[in-house]
């Protein structure tokens, strides 16, 4: 594999960025390897700056759901720039988004466009907490949220629950209104709540998590958390930054029937370009700048660009058959992988949802981040390396997803085993 331009680009980088990079889990330290930067990409398939081809299971962290370079999208994208890049005031496409994310997210009665997916679970927070007046926060070990100060807090550490930083710059003082709890542990919510109950604005969580690997939410897990919710007036907020349009087209919230009070979108809604938002009931909405007084802002929200390539990506999701074909197509890579793992004898156990899924190398089951982390990491590095040197980009971490997209096909999938039977070899 040639790597001269990727690695010149490297030494240049490092010189002025930090890391090299401008999002850390692109340095690809966890498999142990320098980055490859990527020169272009279209359909199922990326190029880096040194002509290798790749079949992408990244699809940019989750928002290429209907593959790179979609030909819809960027004919409305191009539409859009030649009218004008950014007005900072009101446009039609803005409204209509407002009323598709409603029509395919009925609970979003009124929703707050962001331009990130940190942007959206911040603002929900501050709003929740306006809104209650409270100031605690319970999440989840393992789950991310962003980059927001107070959704930092030991994301599965050992200190999590006693709210201790993980993360240098995070105030001890913001830190201790987080508590993180065990993933799919309803009694440990309960015993808090028992504890400190009125005093919780919010519950945030990703309702199958994403940031663990992937970990799906045991059998009323999630209405447990609604029920304790209603019961001392907290507000259940579900991040769907991942899930949302990703697990079906209406979120995870359709899937597994429990309504939150706040939603947080990102990723898959801005059909690949920088747009997040939050939404729920009116009633708390409006407690949202200018109509009620918390305040929130941002002077490329909306942006003209990021709404016209969100909703041709929405409208090109909302057709008839696509979650069943990303379904199919993601069961058959998904299977066929745990058959490449069995039959070389490898420990691993496969979570999957819809067209997000992941393998731990390790006999599982896993069920929260204390047991994504028994995953045998040294295993992933070298699965992942065995792959990339044959043409196949994965998320270069154990605690990552594979996300299938629409541009995905059998000729993909079939390559991708074939690539996968003889790596699997080298882990
Ligand atoms: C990626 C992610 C975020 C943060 O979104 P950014 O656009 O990276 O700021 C928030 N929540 C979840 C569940 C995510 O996966």
């Amino acid at each position: 594999m040639k790597d001269d331009r990727s690695r010149e680009l490297w030494q240049r980088a490092q010189k002025v960025m930090p890391g090299g990079v401008n999002s850390p889990v692109r340095a690809m330290s966890a498999v142990g390897r320098e980055p490859i930067f990527i020169r272009s990409a279209r359909g199922c398939h990326i190029e880096d700056v040194d002509g290798n081809r790749y079949i992408d299971y990244v699809g940019s962290w989750g928002p290429m759901i209907l593959g790179h370079a979609n030909e819809d999208v960027v004919a409305a994208v191009k539409k859009a720039a030649e009218r004008g890049t950014s007005f900072g005031a009101p446009t039609e496409a803005e409204v209509t988004f407002a009323e598709m994310l409603g029509r395919l997210m009925p609970n979003l009665e009124q929703v707050r466009l962001v331009s990130s997916g940190t942007e959206a679970t911040m603002s929900a927070l501050r709003l929740a907490r306006g809104y209650t007046g409270r100031d605690l926060i319970v999440k989840f070990d393992g789950c991310y949220h962003g980059h927001g100060d107070g959704l930092l807090v030991a994301a599965g550490s050992g200190l999590a629950t006693l709210g201790i930083p993980s993360c240098p710059g995070v105030p001890d003082e913001i830190a201790e209104l987080s508590v993180s709890l065990p993933y799919n542990d309803l009694a440990a919510v309960e015993k808090l709540f028992h504890e400190k109950g009125e005093q919780v604005a919010a519950v945030i969580i990703e309702p199958v998590a994403g940031n663990m690997g992937v970990v799906p939410p045991a059998p009323g897990y999630l209405q447990g958390l609604r029920d304790i919710c209603d019961e001392y007036n907290t507000l259940l907020i579900f991040d769907e930054v991942i899930t949302g349009f990703r697990v079906a087209l209406g979120g995870a919230q359709s899937i597994y029937e429990v309504t939150p009070d706040l939603t947080t979108l990102g990723k898959i809604i801005g059909g690949g370009l920088p747009l997040g938002a939050y939404g729920g009931k009116t009633e708390i909405m409006s407690k949202v700048a200018p109509s009620g007084p918390v305040y929130q802002a941002g002077t490329l929200s909306g942006n003209p660009l990021a709404t016209a390539a969100g909703l041709r990506a929405l409208d090109l999701l909302d057709v008839a058959g696509v979650y069943e074909r990303l379904e199919e197509l993601a069961a058959r890579l998904f299977d066929g992988l745990g058959q490449v793992f069995s039959e070389a004898k490898l420990p691993h156990c496969g979570n999957r949802v819809g067209s997000m899924f992941c393998y731990f190398f390790q006999k599982g089951p896993v069920t929260d981040y204390a047991s994504a982390s028994q995953s045998d990491n040294q295993a992933f590095a070298r699965w992942h390396n065995a792959m990339l040197a044959r043409g196949i980009y994965l998320a270069p971490s154990q605690y990552e997803c594979t996300f299938m997209s629409l541009a995905h096909d059998g000729d993909a999938i079939d390559q991708t085993l074939s690539a996968a039977a003889e790596a699997v070899k080298e882990v």
